[in-house]
């Protein structure tokens, strides 16, 4: 049987919570669905060794209730795992949330109803909801690459994936553990493995920049000050350009001599985070620019990694500083002057296959107890288009973006009336502090839900002319970064048969929030509302 609701929110990670919220502020009827038996999203699969987040606590979380923000407690500058799961799994129960979800059901498809004013959504348990507004809340970075080695079936030792990890524990003692991937994942999760592993064995195809990120306990000095004007602070967050305070020098390179430039890297490589990476002014455009960061983080790499070979395959040189996600760490450079970690290149003897006994690169076996992939995600896109979401004419999500992801503002795709997207292509999205950008996004869709109500309008469609302006003009600013310059998965190269398009609006909040509020005011324009 058809039930009815005014909203489905597929996901219940901070994006799902934050719309489930909302919308039943706004008084709609809501049903959330997620296919994981808990809430969390990212913080719920990813709970490998390590995982923690990149933007500090205070600013990596929800800044909708002042009360829950004064009240809750970070005990750490970057939190880890375990304690923003807590933090989600508060917030779905502080504010009753738990009651609108279904979990461990999985939406297989929605379609629109014949007449072509409601989404029909199924699911995998056997639901069929039709509903006014469908929000797609299904995450950036949820939809796992498989760990499609060839041989993975023939393995007789363990194999797990940091994006899917289990939630027994995992034993290293005395295993020869081995680990593809140097993303973030990968960073975050070699140095804590080589802890216990009898050895570790890190399988380098890229190697990556990454600056500490000296963690420690909560500055409560400075928390303290925050609470005492967290909407204040929370305002200013919004005019720094990933929505949440980074400081550049406000200059470019050439404005400094050598030694001073040396000194405000030093500074920032010492006071840790993602400072470094925003600098100057130039670093991100000039490529001449860019490689003088780059030669102060080999440096630092050589400095810190005692063999002279495992420091040089540790530097990257094959792309720009910030072209691709940098990572921040704890102890990752010097995990490899342990005794018990080996780094092997297989950038230059590629993995050719998964045996019985290990991993078998061109060059030789690698015997393994233990098999970890941090091998990233279809990002960005890949969520909503494993799922069959079909338009009136039959155009499947999938089908329209196999040749970029073309939406307005990263919120709407066109020819899909009602579907709203938080965090999607073509919006800040995973450029920025994530939940910034997610509140953003379902402030913005719930604000248009009360305008279309209140005017007794039914549908909201992005027109193809805005979408493809859009689209353009993202792909334009980006033709001018280093950004598109690299393969990564912000250009989605790292998904065979992917086409190459920068999945993001690289210039930041504070512009892209002037334009959608330009929008907004100028009556929707690019929008067609009915
Ligand atoms: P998610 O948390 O991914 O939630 C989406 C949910 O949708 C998932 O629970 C998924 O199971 C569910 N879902 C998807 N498809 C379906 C379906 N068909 N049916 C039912 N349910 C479905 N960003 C930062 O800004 N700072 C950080 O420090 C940071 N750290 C990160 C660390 C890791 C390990 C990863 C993987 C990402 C990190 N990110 C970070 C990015 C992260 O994606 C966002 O910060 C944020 O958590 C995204 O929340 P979300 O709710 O949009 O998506
Ligand atoms: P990722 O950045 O895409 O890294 C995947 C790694 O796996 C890359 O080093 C990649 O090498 C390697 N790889 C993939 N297939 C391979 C193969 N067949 N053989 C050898 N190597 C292979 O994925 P991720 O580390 O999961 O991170 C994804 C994003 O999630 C991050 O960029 C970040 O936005 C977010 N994240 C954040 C944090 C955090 O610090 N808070 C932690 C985890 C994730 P190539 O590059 O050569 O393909």
């Amino acid at each position: 049987m058809t039930e009815v609701k005014d909203v489905v929110v597929v996901g219940a990670g901070f994006a799902g919570l934050a719309a489930l919220y909302k919308m039943r502020a706004l008084g709609l009827s809501v049903a959330g669905i997620e296919q994981a038996p808990d809430v969390g999203g990212v913080w719920y699969h990813n709970n490998y060794p390590g995982a923690r987040c990149d933007v500090e606590s205070v600013d990596y979380s929800y800044s909708f209730s002042d009360a829950l923000q004064v009240e809750w407690e970070w005990t750490e500058k970057y939190a880890a795992q375990p304690e923003i799961l807590a933090y989600l799994r508060h917030v779905a129960e502080r504010f009753d949330l738990r009651p609108l979800i279904r979990f461990n059901t999985r939406v297989l498809s929605a379609s629109r109803e014949a007449e072509d004013r409601r989404w029909l959504v199924e699911t995998d348990a056997g639901d069929v909801i039709s509903c006014e507004y469908l929000v797609m809340a299904s995450g950036s970075l949820s939809a796992p690459k498989d760990p499609d080695f060839a041989g993975l079936q023939d393995f007789k030792g363990e194999w797990y994936q940091t994006s899917f990890w289990p939630k027994d524990p995992v034993k290293f003692e005395g295993k020869r553990v081995g680990l593809i991937g140097t993303g973030s994942s990968g960073v975050q999760s070699g140095p804590k493995i080589a802890e216990t592993a009898e050895h570790l064995t890190v399988f380098q195809r890229t190697p990556v920049f990454t600056i500490p990120a000296r963690n420690g306990p909560m500055d409560q000095e400075k928390f303290t000050a925050v609470k005492a004007r967290y909407p204040e602070y929370r305002e200013e967050a919004k005019t720094f350009r990933i929505g949440s305070p980074l400081y550049s020098t406000g200059r470019p390179t050439t404005d400094f001599t050598p030694d001073e430039l040396r000194q405000v890297l030093a500074a920032r490589w010492e006071a840790g985070g993602p400072a470094l990476s925003g600098s100057f002014t130039d670093a991100g455009r000039v490529l001449e620019a860019n490689n003088k960061v780059v030669a102060f983080v080999h440096e630092r790499i050589r400095e810190i990694v005692k063999d002279p070979e495992t420091a040089e395959l540790l530097c990257p040189k094959d792309h720009p500083i910030g072209a691709r996600r940098i990572c921040i760490d704890t102890d990752y450079y010097a995990t490899y002057n342990r005794e018990n970690v080996t780094l092997v290149d297989v950038r230059t003897h590629p993995i050719e296959r998964i045996t019985a006994a290990g991993i078998k690169t061109t060059e030789k076996e690698y015997p393994l107890d233990m098999i970890v992939f941090a091998i990233g995600f279809d990002a960005v896109t890949g969520a909503m288009t494993r799922i069959n979401i079909t338009n009136k004419e039959g155009l499947s999500i999938a089908d329209k973006w196999r040749d970029g992801a073309g939406t307005y503002l990263g919120l709407m795709t066109a020819g899909f009336p009602n579907l709203f997207i938080v965090t999607g292509p073509g919006s800040p999205s995973v450029l920025v502090n994530m939940v910034a950008a997610i509140e953003h996004d379902v402030h913005w869709i719930g604000d248009t839900i009360s305008y279309l109500r209140k005017n007794h309008l039914q549908r909201i469609e992005a027109t193809a002319e805005a979408e493809d302006e859009w689209t353009d003009h993202v792909a334009e600013i980006g033709s001018g970064l280093l950004l598109s310059k690299a393969n990564s998965w912000y250009m989605g190269s790292n998904i065979a048969g992917k086409k190459r398009f920068l999945v993001a609006y690289p210039l930041g909040m504070p512009p892209y929030r002037q334009k959608v509020e330009e929008i907004v005011a100028d009556g929707y324009r690019g929008f067609v509302l009915s």
